[in-house]
């Protein structure tokens, strides 16, 4: 079975083709500036890398060029649109309303639409992908795939805030959580290398990269995680503030600044760069660090800090540990991070093993501390299209 996988962004489409029979990527890309006048698509199948400006008004010509790049017969992945059985959806938010993939159907368009006033900038349009993609391949079968999902089983003490009742039953403010495919593949992937059954493993996975989150894993299952009601919430991020004293708000408000002023600070100005002043990449920031700068220095600091508190809160609430996964662009890539982090969970029982940890990148997955480590941290690449496309195959299947 061939599935495709859609990740649709405000200006962006993301795109991978798999063969199922072997989970083998066919062909991914992306297309980016759509919209905008000067569009570029991405691709990548097998030797061949392909780049050129497309002419993408909207989402909708953006999808149908990739699709009709895909049948180009000298890429070889796909002879005639028929071929492709299912279609994955990335979408962000599902709300209360969606608890599991689920095939897309006019009662979950409804969902999503519901659910945009708590995504604004990702809902919209994550549903014009699937309408682009709906048009374009209207026999086949859409699969909804949330962020959210995996993290509906929050306990209630997880997900309500300490706030007036009526803010959650009128408004429906309460954590939700994000990052949420990302978490369960690699809760997945745990239990396999770690030889325990899926329901019997507790884990905290760590989701590290530009966006950042934490999550709690008991029994297979979410039962705390970082980010809140947005991704704004947790821990610190390339550009998000993660946790701060929601006071500051309102005071820099008296202090002048517009609300929306603000929103963008703490989601696009804050984080790494708001606090080095020099950039949101971890890799930039760990040279500006080797070379002096103190700016570097804190933000790499503060970044590690936050990390342990959240380990050791999590390494509270759980029964016990199996592991840490690291995970995400800084936690599958980043040696000296991983490293800090790990020197600062000596308490808890990790054992830092430095050539393990350098051997443990571009891919690889595997412990980073000794054996023996009443703590174990290990590093699981994630595979989020994977995930999406499992689940597509299955939904498909019918199961
Ligand atoms: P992601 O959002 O998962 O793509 O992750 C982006 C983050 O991963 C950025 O902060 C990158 O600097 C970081 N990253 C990616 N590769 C490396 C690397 N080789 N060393 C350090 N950080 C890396």
């Amino acid at each position: 079975m061939k599935v495709f996988v859609v990740n649709c962004g405000s200006s962006s489409i993301k795109y991978q083709l798999f063969s199922m029979t072997n989970e083998v990527v066919l062909a991914k890309g992306v297309v980016e500036r759509v919209g905008t006048g000067d569009a570029i698509l991405k691709m990548r199948a097998g030797a061949t890398s392909l780049k050129f400006k497309i002419k993408a008004p909207d989402h909708t010509a953006a999808l149908n060029i990739i699709l009709e790049t895909l049948l180009d017969p000298k890429l070889g992945v796909l002879e005639n649109i028929g071929q492709i059985e299912g279609v994955g959806h990335r979408v962000v938010h599902g709300g209360e309303d969606a608890t599991k993939s689920a095939r897309i159907d006019d009662n979950l368009i409804a969902i999503i639409r519901k659910n945009s006033q708590l995504a604004p900038l990702h809902n919209p349009p994550n549903l014009m992908g699937i309408e682009a993609a709906m048009a374009a391949m209207p026999k086949v079968p859409h699969v909804a795939v949330w962020d959210t999902a995996f993290l509906s089983t929050l306990p209630p003490e997880a997900y309500r805030y300490a706030v007036p009742a009526e803010w959650y039953t009128k408004y429906g403010v309460r954590r939700y959580g994000f990052h949420g495919t990302s978490h369960r593949y690699v809760t997945q992937q745990a239990a396999t290398l770690l030889g325990k059954p899926l329901e019997g493993i507790n884990l905290i996975t760590c989701h590290l990269g530009n966006g950042c989150s934490m999550t709690a894993i008991q029994g297979g299952k979410a039962v705390e995680h970082s980010m809140g009601m947005t991704p704004l919430e947790g821990l610190v991020m390339g550009t998000r503030c993660g946790d701060i004293d929601p006071a500051v708000v309102l005071y820099m408000i008296s202090q002048g600044m517009k609300p929306e002023d603000v929103d963008k600070a703490l989601n696009k100005d804050s984080g790494l760069i708001g606090v080095s002043g020099l950039s949101n990449d971890m890799r930039d920031l760990l040279g500006h660090r080797d070379r002096g700068e103190k700016g570097a220095e804190l933000a790499i600091d503060l970044f590690v800090y936050r990390l342990q508190k959240y380990v050791g809160a999590y390494y509270a609430i759980l029964p016990s540990v199996d592991a840490v996964i690291l995970t995400g662009g800084i936690g599958e890539n980043s040696l000296p991070v991983r490293q800090m982090l790990c020197e600062k969970l000596t308490r808890l029982g990790a054992i830092p093993d430095e050539k393990r940890n350098l051997d443990t990148v571009g891919g690889k997955k595997g412990p980073i501390t000794a054996n023996g480590s009443d703590l174990p941290v290990w590093v699981i690449p994630t595979n989020e299209e994977l995930m999406i496309a499992r689940d597509t195959q299955r939904i498909v299947a019918g199961g």
